[in-house]
């Protein structure tokens, strides 16, 4: 037995049910805070239960961003809340899905591992679900696995009877979640327990008994409620919790915290751990909500803007910016596709920054560089995200450059200039899966460069998640025309970022900046962005950073 009986790991599993999209991603990274703010070594894991192996090949209009780790695993979007809410940075190990679990139990399978038995799903693919679990324990005090989906779903069966199986094995050291709805119906003056009651005896059926239900609702539960749920699913009053709609999603670890959530889970588990320390976590609730420098109106110039969670850690990066400069930061999401469709670019100037993030495809690609175009001649803070930087290239290139026709390789493979293409070594490679540039790579900044201001850094390290480059045959021309390339690869073959020294904030990265900012920490780039937007709103002049360009690589260059 160790310090304040923590001998071993402990789990938690999350699971929800009534219907999706309540948050459970949010309820479990909250938890992960509070205990993470006691003093307890966290990870946080989504169990997915779809068949892709992973959701790189899924569309961001369906499943919302591929959040990218360092070690270039393309995972669901809630490790990005994981990671933006216990400020650690996570793997793929963090993220499985039931093609991963399956592709695992038929590759041994198929190497004669089973050495000639019958492959079921009860025990190979549960054991494989359980290793998955049991593998984050390694140096961490508690593990909190989320199930995606809610209960009944058909396919998330086999992950709910592998952590059934767990909690069997470890006793008291797991226990389950389970995140409901607590309905208000209007027409009755009423919160109605009916279908918590239902989302329990479901997940009952599959054995599984909660300790904690986490209830979302539009109001208060009063004893009466909080003791017929209690009563009607066997789990403790204190495990009833009501998780109330809150104004930003950093507010629900202050919420879990006033309802003792922490707390019970300690006792569920017999340790003991210091108060958490949610001082930091008040400052930025308070900074969101009660911003004292006024409002900076950003224009999120894109291709999935129907969908704001194919932008999610975009869009918590420039709440985090608003945070850093105690600024509001009011987003507008405006498909880029509208610009070609005649919406004039001079919408813009009823804000105080354009952000064009990153994509696939051609579809919206000149309503994009039309913005950066107006964005460029007027003054515009400008912030490019690898798709982003790509159509800054292009827009300068065509209008600055002189290069008629000028495009990306992966838009016009017929283009006279492309500007942007792929290396040489990709060339041959005709599959898209494994050709992309992913996870994270080191920069070296030019010094005195505006990015390397931001930064107060000359070497930095950011996430990529892309598969062109900027071309290096025009690295000379375009830098000659006024384009600084202030950061590139460490051995200075790949463009990293540009920027443009007489303007008051354009820079882009070829890389996504917004999957390392943190509520807590916020993205330099971010908070630079946003100061700039906030200068324009207040209408203070910025002082000119010098930039100066990396030279260029004296390798050959390379063409598309
Ligand atoms: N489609 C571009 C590429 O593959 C940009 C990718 C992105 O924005 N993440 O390079």
């Amino acid at each position: 037995m160790t310090r304040n009986g923590l001998d071993r790991t402990r789990y938690i599993f999350v699971t929800g049910g009534v219907v999706s999209s309540l948050g459970k991603g949010i309820a479990a990274a909250s938890l992960g805070v509070l205990l993470k703010q006691r003093g307890l070594r966290v990870t946080l894991q989504k169990l997915d239960p779809y068949i892709n192996v992973d959701p790189g090949t899924l569309s961001p209009l369906q499943h919302g961003e591929v959040f990218v780790t360092e070690d270039g695993a393309e995972t669901d979007l809630d490790l990005g809340h994981y990671e933006r809410f216990i400020d650690a940075s996570l793997s793929q190990e963090n993220n499985t899905t039931t093609g991963r679990i399956y592709r695992t139990v038929i590759d041994s399978e198929r190497r004669g591992d089973y050495l000639g038995r019958t492959v079921q799903v009860i025990p190979h693919i549960t054991d494989e679900i359980k290793r998955s679990v049991s593998v984050l324990a390694e140096g961490h005090d508690v593990v909190i696995s989320e199930v995606g989906g809610t209960v009944g779903d058909i396919e998330s069966l086999p992950f709910l009877e592998g952590i059934r199986q767990f909690r069997q094995e470890v006793g008291s050291r797991a226990l389950h979640v389970h995140l409901t709805l607590v309905p208000y119906i209007q027409a009755a003056g009423e919160l109605k327990t009916k279908p918590t009651q239902h989302s329990v005896r479901e997940l009952m059926q599959t054995g599984i008994q909660p300790a904690v239900l986490l209830c979302r609702t539009e109001h208060p539960l009063d004893e009466h409620i909080r003791a017929k749920i209690a009563g009607f699913t066997n789990v403790d009053p204190e495990g009833v919790i009501e998780a109330l709609d809150v104004e930003t999603i950093y507010e629900v670890p202050l919420e879990l915290r006033r309802q003792r959530l922490d707390d019970f889970v300690l006792k569920c588990f017999g340790i003991t751990a210091p108060e958490p320390d949610l001082r930091a976590w008040s400052r930025i609730v308070e900074r969101i909500k009660a911003p004292t420098g006024g409002t900076v109106r950003i224009a999120v110039v894109g291709k999935y803007t129907e969908l704001v969670d194919a932008y999610k850690s975009v869009e918590q990066a420039l709440i985090h910016g608003g945070i850093a400069n105690d600024v509001e930061v009011a987003i507008d999401w405006i498909a880029s596709e509208k610009l070609e469709q005649g919406l004039d670019p001079s919408f813009l100037a009823a804000y105080h920054g354009l952000l064009v993030p990153g994509g696939f495809g051609d579809r919206g690609i000149e309503g994009m560089i039309t913005a950066i175009r107006w964005a460029r001649e007027n003054g515009l803070p400008f912030l490019g995200i690898c798709l982003g930087l790509q159509c800054a290239v292009i827009e300068f290139s065509r209008t600055v450059a002189g290069l008629k026709g000028a495009h990306s390789y992966e838009f016009d493979q017929a283009s006279p200039h492309p500007v942007i293409c792929l290396m040489d070594e990709q060339r041959n490679v005709i599959t898209k899966g494994g050709t992309m540039r992913l996870g994270a790579y080191d920069a070296r900044l030019a010094p005195g460069s505006l990015a390397a201001k931001a930064y107060e850094s000359e070497r930095i390290s950011e996430r990529h998640r892309h598969r062109y480059e900027v071309n290096n045959d025009y690295r000379m021309l375009l830098q000659a025309k006024g384009l600084a390339f202030c950061a590139t690869s460490l051995d200075g073959k790949l463009v990293e970022m540009i920027e443009l020294p007489d303007h008051p904030w354009f820079v882009a990265g070829q890389f996504h900046p917004e999957l390392k900012s943190r509520p807590t920490r916020p993205h330099p780039l971010f908070a630079s962005f946003i100061e700039a937007g906030a200068r324009l709103a207040l209408g203070i002049p910025e002082a000119q950073a010098a930039a100066v360009s990396i030279p260029e690589p004296k390798t050959a260059a390379l063409g598309a």
